[in-house]
């Protein structure tokens, strides 16, 4: 809590928040995050409250716990303008109408993953993640340097980076993780950064004492698990693989390759 009585969001949860809708704002989808000086970066998002922080706000319910007040749950990614409009009408933008708000911004970043519809036929230069994608063509555009992290960047395109980060999520399919890796093996969130803003995050596992990352598979409904080839996630496991035989070892690991 930032000021008495109020039940404000953690930065973690802002920063989901945002990342979930890929920081446009979730009702008039401009974008949130940019370039600042030569270096920095600047955000000019809110992660806004569906139902009031504190007593006497929009939309207040008083039914609600501290803890609800400020879960994800009760969270919606909008740019300053937007934020300022839905208090300021709450007869139009009630809690069901900012729900299906947030619903409909998360399905469109969804729909947006390179693993849900293949990037690579999408041809859109101002989009970041597709810029991303496009940079991690050129593995040997990439260098890794060895610091308190390991970080990997592009030499032709020096503002993305690719960072490992630790989280307590382990969103890995557990039957696959028995089955056909050690289900002791470490998992590693990995995010691709823009000037520093995080624009992408995929889970790995490491293995065989970090000389190969497996990405996390997606599912079918068959039962089998599955990698998209026209994905970050792939393109991140080829520069991750120095010199394991990725296609082989995937399929060892029971994941098929996906045009
Ligand atoms: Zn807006």
């Amino acid at each position: 809590m930032t000021k008495q009585g109020r039940d404000d969001f953690k930065e973690q949860v802002k920063r989901q928040l945002a990342m979930r809708v890929c920081y446009q704002c979730s009702k008039c989808s401009s974008q949130t995050v940019g370039p600042s000086s030569s270096v920095g970066t600047t955000n000019i998002g809110v992660a806004a409250h569906i139902t009031a922080a504190s007593q006497g706000g929009p939309r207040y319910d008083g039914n609600m716990s501290l803890e609800d007040r400020s879960d994800i749950s009760n969270g919606i990614w909008l740019c300053q303008s937007c934020a300022k409009h839905i208090d300021n009408d709450v007869a139009r933008f009630t809690v069901d109408c900012l729900s299906r708000l947030k619903k409909k911004a998360e399905d469109k970043a969804y729909h947006a993953l390179p693993g849900d519809s293949g990037l690579a036929d999408q041809d859109d230069d101002h989009d970041i993640l597709i810029q991303a994608y496009r940079c991690l063509e050129f593995s040997e555009d990439w260098r890794s340097s060895d610091g308190e992290e390991k970080c990997f960047y592009c030499t032709s395109r020096p503002e993305f980076t690719i960072r490992e980060k630790d989280s307590p999520f382990k969103p890995f399919h557990e039957e696959w993780l028995n089955s056909f890796v050690k289900p002791s093996a470490s998992i590693y969130p990995l995010i691709v950064f823009w000037h520093g803003t995080p624009i992408y995050n995929t889970f790995f596992v490491k293995c065989d004492e970090s000389r190969y990352y497996l990405p996390m598979p997606q599912k079918d409904n068959t039962g089998g698990f599955f990698i998209k080839k026209k994905s970050i996630a792939y393109r991140i496991a080829r520069l991750y693989r120095q010199h394991y035989p990725l296609d082989s070892t995937l399929s060892r690991c029971k994941i098929t390759l996906r045009d």
